[in-house]
């Protein structure tokens, strides 16, 4: 079909793809440019789908990244609906689902994540994952008749979504295989102040328990166990994480790193020269750890979709932003964090968990890797220097937070 030719193309419509055509803007570049996404939406901003999109002014609330004409503004052509199918790295062009050829000077792939599913059999309805808006205005609908949700997963997006649907007046039960939610990842501390903080709200707790399946005839109605147990449900929301979404970049044959995503050096640059990689999908080499990192957060994703433009532009600065990450349950907590929180083997904790305000410091062999915080924010900058400085001589340092 038409062959259009444009300097950058853009592949993925989520936070990444769109920092970065404002980033390649800001820096002057007055090239093509063209972003190219399935979804019916320009890009938009997905954390509001487990919190404002299931409270009470969900209709009202504009996710958009950037306001519906910057775009024809900046003269970046949107090609929304628009899987694309194929990349050829060689002859540099991308073919759409409709057939369309789009050849690039540069290109960069921001294709993000998946949702990891459970089987379902032939249940068709009730069990519900997150991660376009109509997920939430579905799940929303459906939890006005709910008396009972059953929540799968000890996640960030199981455990925001038990609170909003808690605040919506829906009897929630919980079912993780951890001692409580999110206690891998951030600890025994954390987890069971976050358990403290559900139970308080009558959500129920079942942890150290997995799903063996699930009941029902079309629609689902039960939840069985592996323990023997069946919890009765109206509705079922599965957060059990997400995979990158490498299915392009594979079959372009680019190289993919242990972690599951494209794999990338320091620049954000992919085993093709011509392609950048950004946000959940990117793995790169991160020059601040020293080590590989893939991490899916939204401030992550729209600081390397920054980064990414830089790099289409010839600028071959690493990448040193130190991953961000917030999280609302309901209106009753929020928490913050810096570092990605994986393979610490200490942890200290200043103010108080009991009280609600407290922070947790992750170090690895001496050293600050990541920090969590409720309502202390003045210590997400402390750590950020900690982490970035790689001091040892932590005991000085967090004397005086
Ligand atoms: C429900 C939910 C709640 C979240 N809450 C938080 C939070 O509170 N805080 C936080 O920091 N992070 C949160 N996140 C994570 C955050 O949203 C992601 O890290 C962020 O969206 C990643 O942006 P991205 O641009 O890399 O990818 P995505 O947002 O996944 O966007 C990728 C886009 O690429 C498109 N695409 C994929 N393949 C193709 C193709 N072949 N052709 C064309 N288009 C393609 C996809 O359809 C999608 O639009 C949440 C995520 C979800 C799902």
């Amino acid at each position: 079909m038409t062959d259009t030719h444009v300097d950058v193309l853009l592949i993925g419509g989520g936070v990444a793809a769109a920092s970065a055509a404002a980033e390649l803007r800001r820096r002057g570049f007055d090239g093509s440019m063209a972003l190219a996404t399935r979804e019916l939406d320009p890009p938009y901003h997905r954390p509001p789908i487990t919190k404002q999109l299931l409270g009470p002014d969900a209709e009202a609330y504009d996710l958009a990244v950037h306001p519906a004409d910057w775009w024809a503004d900046n003269d970046v052509r949107l090609h929304t609906r628009s899987a694309v199918l194929s990349l050829d790295t060689a002859a540099h062009t991308a073919t759409l689902a409709n057939g369309t050829v789009l050849r690039y000077g540069r290109a960069l792939l921001a294709t993000g994540a998946m949702v990891r599913r459970l089987p379902a059999g032939s249940l068709s309805g009730g069990i519900h994952y997150l991660r376009v808006p109509a997920n939430a205005h579905k799940l929303r609908a459906e939890a006005k008749d709910a008396d009972r949700a059953v929540l799968v997963g000890g996640s960030f997006l199981a455990t925001e979504v038990a609170a909003s649907l808690a605040a919506l007046g829906t009897r929630v039960t919980m079912v993780m295989p951890e001692r409580a939610p999110l206690a891998e990842a951030f600890g025994a501390g954390v987890g069971d102040h976050l358990a403290g903080l559900l139970a308080a709200r009558d959500v129920e707790l079942l942890c150290g328990e997995q799903v063996a399946g699930f009941t029902g005839n079309g629609r689902v109605d039960g939840v069985g166990l592996v323990s023997g147990r069946r919890l009765p449900a109206d509705l079922v929301v599965v957060g059990i994480g997400a995979v990158p979404d490498t299915k392009l970049a594979a079959k372009a044959g680019l190289r993919i790193g242990p972690t599951g995503g494209i794999a990338c050096d320091e620049t954000l640059r992919t085993s093709e020269p011509d392609v950048f990689a950004a946000g959940d999908v990117c793995e790169y080499h991160s020059v601040v750890h020293g080590r590989r990192l893939r991490v899916e957060h939204e401030h992550h994703a729209a600081a390397q979709g920054a980064t990414a433009a830089r790099g289409l532009l010839g600028d071959p600065t690493p990448h040193r932003e130190i991953p961000y990450f917030w999280t609302d349950l309901a209106d009753w907590a929020r928490l913050e964090y810096v570092g990605p929180a994986v393979d610490w083997d200490a942890e200290r904790v200043t103010g108080s968990l009991a009280a609600g305000r407290f922070t947790v410091w992750y170090l690895r062999q001496g050293r600050l890797v990541a920090a969590l915080t409720s309502g202390r924010p003045s210590d997400l900058a402390t750590a950020r220097d900690l982490i970035a400085s790689r001091r040892t001589d932590l005991d000085a340092a967090l004397a005086t937070t």
